[in-house]
């Protein structure tokens, strides 16, 4: 269930993006649906956040701290190490470039 949601909410906020970039409402009568998608694919992915993760405060959860890069972890995979500025808490971060 969780992993379905995990892909769906930002397939949903992305094709939100993707119908007001577009000007779909050009050739289509949509409405509110763009932003509805956007807004609804924000709030799951939120409370995944919130649901998901063990981590102390909320607002880390969510992703409103900000983390920075301290490291590169040794290994075959290229693993970045993150460090939030208020709770000191570290991840592990894949860079895809
Ligand atoms: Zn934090």
């Amino acid at each position: 269930m969780f992993n379905i949601a995990k892909v769906a909410a930002p397939s949903a906020a992305l094709l939100g993006v993707i119908l007001l970039i577009a000007n779909v409402e050009e050739t289509y009568d949509l409405g509110i649906i763009p932003y509805a998608l956007i807004v609804g694919g924000i709030c799951v992915l939120m409370l995944l956040a919130l649901s998901g993760n063990k981590q102390q405060s909320p607002l880390c959860r969510i992703g409103f701290h900000n983390f920075i890069e301290v490291g590169q972890d040794s290994g075959d995979m290229p693993l970045y190490i993150y460090r939030c500025e208020r709770c000191r808490l570290e991840k592990k971060v894949i860079k895809a470039i």
